[in-house]
């Protein structure tokens, strides 16, 4: 791989490392390619949040290289982010609104796509009700679409069913941290990693899905003047357990239970910070009981991880003066992964690793701005963190944007798994999708695909023509990174701005003025909603307003400022004019009633979908650093998917054995759901015995024909991680047998679950 790089750049790469890529280096690609100017951006794929600069030539994006003044990256990129101005022209890219006739997409203007759109839209809520029009955003638009997006679905459509792609990656990050603080928002930064002294990262490739985090790690013995303690907790052997002083190989969907389990050793073992427990947090005694029901030996029979490593690992994470645990999708695409998270947080709250440099439990998002989406409001909140059952905060956010009250919905709408469901029961007839691609992402794609028939209109909005638009009636052109302004807010909480470098292509708009000339088409709502609004500063000036006062405060940001300091972490108001590096330090409380963190009691439950003779192999699928996503944005740029051409399986060498297959040959896999077939083994002692991984991304190899309509009943977000398989390859032998793994019982989903908010949700989640 590196040498491919070093092919694309044309140069040669400092240290072996592809993502420290240096300024000098860039300064001689660039002259070849001698743009006429470079534009300061941010990078727009994961969450990270890249500072970068985008070369410009002929009104071409031509070049992208690391803006070295910027305080997440300093000069670095990932491949991604080094190839991110091919995905602009990208030969898949939309450039002109189509409606279908008959049965064929044809190019039109404006005027009829909008017409089509909004005609059908009315039609439905006429005959079935607003809520029959629902809208299923992403991670990917700049915070002021996602503002005025959600503005003109929720008060101008008058429907709640406002949900995102961000559920499929985010929610249980967004729900644990509810519960635990009161309200969501990452505790901790990326300058944690520079000083803990011990860092656990749990269900977390960063290697391939954050890369540039590294170099905050790398930093630490510099700013620590010790290296520290990397402990890795993964089920796989991903690329970044190379880089851990302490693998933790755990079964598949036993986090829960290992943390309670190190909870319960650290109190056993007196090695808690009782008075940060007794005085800082609420629920300890509560806490202290139920950590109780995970005794070491029987947490070591459900993880799988011996006792001794299970009091080693308690000791040097509540041993460290600083210890920072953080986490991905490992954690949060899991039936338990709101609770999980929530288990995390128990744990540093018991060891007093909360609000110091270095001390923080800290979720890592996907995208680059699923964070912009989760503040600016859809399902389960009124923009700024409200709540939509409160009368005080509906009112409060009225008055703030000059509606009346009665048009903010009072309870939460449904979630993206719900809207699914309701689209199969025929409550949801219109559906406007917007910049995401369920036909690659959303799992149990067998079930989504017959619900999606069942639909009388199909909106997309989007840059590329995904799988999803292909099925549309009608696509919204939209403009992408570098053809328009606005900010993404990171992992971090650091909101950056991500310019305007070139024009939109063809006849493509930006999401902001797609939405806001949509709104002309309903009577009112434009008048009402965007009277005035001209570009994307109008709705970041309605946000800051929104927002002031709230935990995710940019009151006292602007985009100048933004541009100086590299980036503000909210909450940026008169208190704190520069950002916030760290929430809830000794000044600062949380939202819940008492100003406290709360301990969670949350208890593990075992694999919802049996391990047996006929599917006796657990599917765990993830991503790879070559790729986004459902590659609508990748797929089209060729240093990327050479690299990356196709899905594969990585198999154990003892299954490989069983099997009779070796690496390069090629065998299918089966679920209770669907088969895939023809994809490329890689034998590798990076999987557990018993247990595959297969990437996502593809749409040739879909992952998600196999995958389980399984939620969190507090997140809603899907157990995209562990699902009961089978392979099949000629050679299998006849009657094979795989070891059984002893995971048995069923989850309930068929139940009504309490919002950690406090409304009760009398929805059902869907069931599998
Ligand atoms: Fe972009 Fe993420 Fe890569 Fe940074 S790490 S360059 S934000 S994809």
């Amino acid at each position: 791989m590196i040498k491919k790089i070093k092919d694309f750049l044309g140069v040669d790469i400092k240290n072996d490392k592809y993502a420290l890529v240096d300024d000098e280096i860039f300064g001689k690609v660039a002259k070849s390619k001698k743009p006429d100017k470079w534009i300061r951006s941010t990078c727009g794929y994961c969450g990270v949040g890249c500072g970068l600069y985008i070369g410009v030539k002929d009104g071409q994006p031509v070049y992208t290289k690391g803006d070295p003044a910027h305080p997440v990256s300093k000069g670095t990129l990932c491949p991604k982010g080094l190839s991110e101005h091919e995905m602009v022209r990208a030969n898949n890219r939309l450039t002109t609104p189509l409606v279908r006739k008959d049965g064929h997409l044809a190019p039109v203007e404006w005027d009829e796509a909008f017409k089509k759109a909004s005609e059908a839209f009315k039609d439905v809520a006429q005959k079935h009700g607003k809520e029959a029009v629902a809208c299923i955003s992403t991670g990917q638009l700049l915070t002021e679409e996602f503002y005025t997006l959600g503005k003109f679905v929720q008060l101008g459509l008058g429907s709640n069913n406002y949900d995102g792609n961000t559920t499929l990656c985010m929610s249980s990050a967004v729900m644990g941290y509810k519960q635990s603080f009161g309200s969501d928002g990452p505790p901790g930064c990326y300058e944690d990693f520079s000083h803990a002294d011990v860092i656990m990262l749990i269900g977390a490739n960063i290697a391939d899905n954050h890369p540039i985090l590294k170099l905050h790690i790398a930093k630490n013995k510099k700013t620590t003047g010790k290296k520290p303690t990397i402990i890795v907790v993964d089920p796989r052997h991903s690329k970044t357990a190379n880089m851990a002083d302490i693998f933790v190989p755990l079964k598949p969907r036993t986090d829960l239970a290992l943390i309670n389990g190190l909870c319960h050793i650290i109190w056993e073992q007196g090695w808690a910070d009782e008075s940060f427990m007794r005085e800082k947090a609420s629920g300890y005694k509560a806490f202290v009981k139920h950590i109780q029901n995970y005794p070491p030996q029987e947490v070591a029979n459900i993880t799988g991880i011996e006792v001794k490593v299970l009091y080693e690992l308690a000791r040097i994470y509540a041993g460290a003066d600083k210890a920072m645990s953080a986490w991905t999708m490992g954690v949060n695409q899991s039936a338990l992964g709101t609770d999980t998270v929530s288990a995390i947080c128990n744990m540093a709250l018991m060891t007093g690793n909360l609000g110091r440099e270095g001390a923080s439990p800290f979720s890592i998002t996907g995208q680059c701005n699923a964070m912009g989406t989760r503040e600016s409001g859809f399902t389960s909140s009124i923009p700024g963190y409200r709540n939509f059952a409160s009368s005080h905060d509906r009112e409060e956010y009225a008055s703030i944007v000059g509606v009346p009250t009665e048009i903010v919905p009072d309870k939460r709408g449904y979630a993206y798994p719900q809207i699914i469901e309701g689209i199969e029961k025929g409550e949801i007839k219109a559906l406007w999708v917007v910049a995401t691609n369920p036909l690659v992402s959303y799992p149990d794609q067998p079930r989504l695909r017959a619900a999606l028939k069942k639909l009388d209109m199909l909106v997309v909005q989007d840059a590329f023509m995904s799988d999803t638009a292909q099925l549309a009636d009608v696509i919204f052109a939209a403009a992408t990174w570098s053809e328009k302004d606005g900010t993404y807010t990171n992992s971090e909480r650091r909101c950056n701005l991500a310019k305007k470098a070139v024009e939109p292509i063809g006849k493509s708009k930006s999401d902001f003025h797609i939405v806001v000339e949509f709104s002309r088409y309903f009577d009112g709502a434009y008048e009402l909603l965007f009277e005035g609004w001209e570009d994307p500063r109008d709705a970041f000036a309605e946000w800051q307003k929104v927002s002031k006062g709230q935990l995710c405060d940019y009151s006292g940001m602007s985009y100048e400022k933004i541009e100086t300091l590299g980036g503000i972490q909210w909450p940026c108001n008169a208190e704190n004019p520069d950002g916030t590096p760290r929430l809830y330090h000794d000044t600062m409380e949380c939202t819940t009633e008492d100003g406290k963190p709360k301990f969670i009691c949350a208890d593990w439950e075992p694999m919802a979908e049996n391990i047996c003779e006929g599917f006796p192999l657990v599917l765990n699928s993830g991503r790879t650093v070559e790729q986004f996503h459902t590659r609508t944005k990748t797929g089209e740029i060729a240093i990327l998917d050479n690299l990356a051409p196709e899905a594969w399986i990585e198999l154990n060498p003892k299954d490989a054995e069983k099997l009779q297959v070796k690496s390069g040959e090629r065998m299918g896999i089966s679920s209770p759901r669907g088969r895939i077939d023809d994809l490329v083994v890689k034998v590798t002692e990076g999987v557990r015995e018993g247990n595959i991984f297969v990437p996502f991304h593809y749409n040739t190899e879909l992952i998600n024909t196999l995958t389980q309509s399984l939620f969190d009943p507090k997140s809603f977000e899907p157990n995209f991680k562990q699902t009961a398989v089978q392979v099949h390859s000629e050679k299998v032998p006849e009657g094979i047998v795989f070891p059984q793994t002893e995971i048995v019982g069923e989850l309930s989903h068929d139940k009504v679950t309490e919002e950690v908010s406090g409304v009760k949700v009398e929805e059902k989640v869907a069931k599998s």
